[in-house]
């Protein structure tokens, strides 16, 4: 199956908004099976889409837009497809509906030029817009005037914003494909989240216990991120299932202590499933990250009843004054030092009464380092009625992924004290 894939926006090419549905696209395609074989971005001008749209049709069997579907000037991929394909726009009356309803739960005067957004191409599937007004499109073109023996294929129109686009595909594009354009053979994919091990490692243990299983088909694919590993393992055919099953076995006993999570799995939602389940607390003391924990976690819903408070200690007298911190420990030891990390842990967890507490304290850079401590160093803590344990890490990078770093591994020994 040849599917490609368009992204109208001059927005895109001008560099001030990153294609993000590139990505998520070919990730959710190339999960359900489906891969993306090219894939354009074009600036909103009638001739670019037009050329690109014709090209695309000219090859694929699935043709996915997106962009362009809105009611201001610059959004012409629907009255320019329409045209292309020789098809008349009417008004849709659920979508006209939809856009009315949008409007009025807003309490807002519907613009008159928004009703465009209703017109649909004639033999259209129309895709309701759940989180916005402008409806996504679906339609076949059988047979397909742009296809050597007019063989026939799918275009499927998205709109721009993702919050829109991406329930829109989960939804009702997914259902369509597997529904219209199923897949020649069976396909199963499975993607394993692991921290805490670097990705020639996770690799080094893993690929020849899984030889065989690649010999009979097996795909397995490496991706990291900061801190963290994911390995997707995938087969097609009418194995996959085993293969992937097997697979998973291996990758799960070997990698026991680090896979944290399944697809799209994130280690602070593991942390707050696992708190809430134990009805424990956490309290947090940050330093160097600047809340960067605190916000990982509070992106998580349901982190209220898990995160009692997130202190960002970040001179030495908020560390004295808000945690306890004591003066002769931080002028003997400095700020970042083990002896601090303690404190600031015990001590947040003394003053909020939570089951346990993390505290990060260390040097982002570029200046402040010094030969025994350089730029990267950082001690992380971990409180509990049980014990406080300490971890020194050493994450030389720019300060964004510093924090991002340091984040991770200080959830990561959270986690595995909460899973152990
Ligand atoms: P609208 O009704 O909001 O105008 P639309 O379907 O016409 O929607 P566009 O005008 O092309 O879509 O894009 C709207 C916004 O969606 C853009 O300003 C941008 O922020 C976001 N967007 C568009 N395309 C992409 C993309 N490929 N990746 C990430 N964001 C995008
Ligand atoms: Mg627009």
């Amino acid at each position: 199956m040849n599917v490609e894939l368009i992204n109208t926006g001059s927005e895109l090419l001008l560099g001030r908004v990153l294609n993000t549905h590139q990505q998520w696209l070919c990730r959710r395609l190339a999960d359900l099976g489906y891969v993306v074989t090219r894939q354009v971005a074009v600036a909103d001008t009638g001739q670019d889409i037009e050329q690109a749209v014709r090209e695309a049709l000219g090859r694929a069997d699935l043709v996915i837009t997106t962009g362009g579907l809105g009611p201001t000037s610059d959004d012409i991929t629907r009255d320019l497809v329409a045209q292309l394909l020789g098809k008349k726009l009417h008004e849709d009356a659920a979508a006209l509906a939809n856009i009315e309803r949008f409007f009025t739960q807003r309490k807002r005067v519907m613009p008159v030029s928004v009703r465009v957004q209703a017109l649909v191409p004639e033999d259209s599937i129309v895709l309701q817009n759940r989180h916005g007004t402008a409806p996504g499109l679906a339609m076949e073109l059988k047979p397909n005037q742009f296809r050597a023996g007019g063989k026939s294929s799918w275009l499927v129109m998205l709109p721009g914003p993702p919050r829109e686009l991406r329930p829109m595909f989960n939804d009702q594009v997914v259902p369509l494909l597997k529904r219209e354009l199923p897949l020649e053979s069976e396909f199963v994919c499975r993607t394993l989240r692991t921290t805490g091990i670097g990705e020639s490692l996770v690799q080094e243990k893993i690929n020849a216990p899984l030889a065989a299983l690649v010999a009979k088909g097996l795909d397995v694919g490496y991706c990291a991120h900061v801190g963290q590993v994911d390995v997707r393992l995938a087969a097609h055919g009418e194995a996959a299932g085993a293969v992937v099953r097997d697979g998973e076995g291996i990758v799960r006993a070997l990698l026991a202590k680090e896979i944290f999570g399944e697809e799209d799995e994130l280690l602070e939602a593991v942390i707050v499933r696992r708190l809430t389940e134990r009805k424990q607390t956490l309290a947090l003391a940050e330093s160097c990250t600047g809340g960067a924990i605190a916000h990982r976690l509070t992106n998580v819903s349901g982190a209220s009843a898990v995160l009692l408070a997130s202190l960002v200690t970040y001179s030495n007298a908020a560390k004295e004054k808000f945690i306890g911190v004591r003066a002769e420990t931080l002028a003997q030891h400095g700020a970042v030092s083990e002896a601090t990390a303690r404190e600031m842990a015990e001590g947040s967890r003394r003053e909020t009464g939570a089951d346990f507490a993390l505290s990060v304290t260390g040097i982002a850079g570029p200046t402040g380092g010094s030969e025994a401590k350089p730029v990267g160093t950082v001690f992380i803590g971990l409180a509990s009625a049980k014990e406080t344990v300490l971890l020194k890490q050493f994450n030389p990078y720019d300060r964004e992924t510093f924090k991002q770093a340091t984040a991770n591994q200080a959830l990561e020994m959270l986690r595995r004290a909460i899973f152990g």
